[in-house]
């Protein structure tokens, strides 16, 4: 870190700013209005911009230029001056950060009198753990911020900001080229997950036999059920976990928005429940040959045995998609992340049940085809399979 005072903090951050690859983030109380529309037109060349302002006369311009952007990666949120609320000791933090590589944390408003005129002192972070760190402080002020807005049981059109998920990478409207058909019904749920990875290396006691085994493994925190799933372990090894702020536009508020409160309390809790579920699946019966004859045995590894190498915790952003077209209606689960279908369902029309689109079959009259329950068979010698609409 290098401290530098002086008249001329400009000519230290807007060089960086100007370059900006993949982010600007900033926390200025006061905002000048062309410094506002520099970071609008790096935003509209793809940077990801997040602004943590105030609400004072001086910024009403830019928050009038500010509330005009939909892009989706263009963010801002605003303390209010309110002399009662603890916020108020951000009023004096200036960060700027530009991608990974660089920030500025001091006195400096991005104002022209901040760049140019006034005398600053800021201090100049250039590597990349004490950006990082600059980072966390920027979220943690952000989450708060926006904690403080955000009442989840009326999320209507409001913001909404969830702590160590990941981005959501898509919008309804990006759908219709993933789905076959019309769109009826789009819930997204933030699931909320555990994963492991983990080691076991077992021994039967006097017999020269060794178990080993490695894996990952993910626990749903809405029932505690421990599961292996590709998809997901995925989503915990190759995305960098950050804490999101989903915006949701008024326009699109014909969805629904659910979050699944974890019922896992902590990552003890969630250790305990990997370990029964790896000493389980790992326990298996073995026959011990003595003289007389062979005997089953059980082997079961020892807690112990298990090496617990990593425990992440996540909320993971899932839309469930309700939709048909001329042959059925059918559901899809997609992962917000990513936009992978994990799993398509079709409903049985005459129950209304989910059922794997294979697993229905066709009425011999009508032709419809439904679930296996809603089938009878009728005939003495040509049996017949038919639908409910058809029997009656
Ligand atoms: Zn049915
Ligand atoms: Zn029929």
């Amino acid at each position: 870190m290098r401290t530098i005072s002086g008249t001329d903090s400009g000519t230290y951050l807007m060089p960086k700013i100007e370059s900006a690859r993949t982010r600007i983030w900033v926390c200025s109380p006061w905002i000048g209005e062309e410094y506002a529309k520099k970071l609008v037109q790096l935003n509209n060349g793809n940077v990801e911009v997040r602004i943590i302002t105030s609400n004072v006369d001086y910024n009403l311009p830019i928050l009038s230029i500010f509330k005009s952007i939909t892009n989706r990666n263009f963010y801002y949120t605003i303390l209010e001056q309110n002399p009662d609320d603890k916020s108020r000791v951000f009023v004096h933090s200036k960060i700027y950060i530009v991608d990974d590589s660089f920030a500025i944390t001091g006195s400096a408003n991005l104002t022209f009198s901040g760049m140019n005129k006034n005398v600053e002192t800021i201090n100049l972070h250039e590597n990349y753990e004490e950006v990082q760190k600059i980072e966390r402080e920027f979220m943690k002020l952000w989450m708060d911020l926006e904690h403080k807005k955000t009442d989840i049981s009326n999320v209507g059109l409001d913001v909404v900001n969830i702590k160590n998920s990941f981005p959501i990478s898509f919008y309804p409207k990006d759908f219709s080229n993933k789905i076959n058909g019309k769109i009826k019904k789009i819930e997204l749920i933030l699931k909320p997950y555990s994963y492991c990875e983990y080691s076991y290396h077992g021994t039967i006691p006097n017999a020269k036999s060794n178990f080993d085994g490695k894996g990952n493994l993910v626990l749903s925190g809405e029932n505690k059920i421990v599961f292996s799933d590709n998809n997901i372990s995925d989503l915990f090894m190759n995305y960098e976990k950050k804490d999101i702020i989903y915006k949701k536009n008024s326009q699109e508020s014909d969805w629904v928005f659910t979050i699944k409160e974890s019922k896992i309390s902590n990552s003890r809790e969630a250790w305990a429940l990997f370990v029964d579920y790896i000493v389980d699946k790992n326990s298996f019966t073995y026959f011990k040959t003595y003289r007389s004859g062979s005997y089953p045995r059980k082997f079961v590894p020892r807690k112990g045995d298990v090496n617990i190498i990593k425990i992440d915790y996540s909320i993971v952003p899932t839309w469930i998609v309700d939709y048909y077209n001329d042959l059925a209606t059918y559901q899809s689960i997609i992962l917000g992340t990513n936009g992978k279908i994990i799993s398509t369902q079709v409903y049985c029309p005459d129950c209304g049940q989910k059922y794997l689109d294979s697993s229905l079959i066709a009425c011999d009259i009508c032709g419809k085809k439904v679930c296996p329950r809603c089938l009878t068979e009728k005939g003495l010698i040509f049996k017949k399979k038919i639908c409910r609409t058809c029997s009656h």
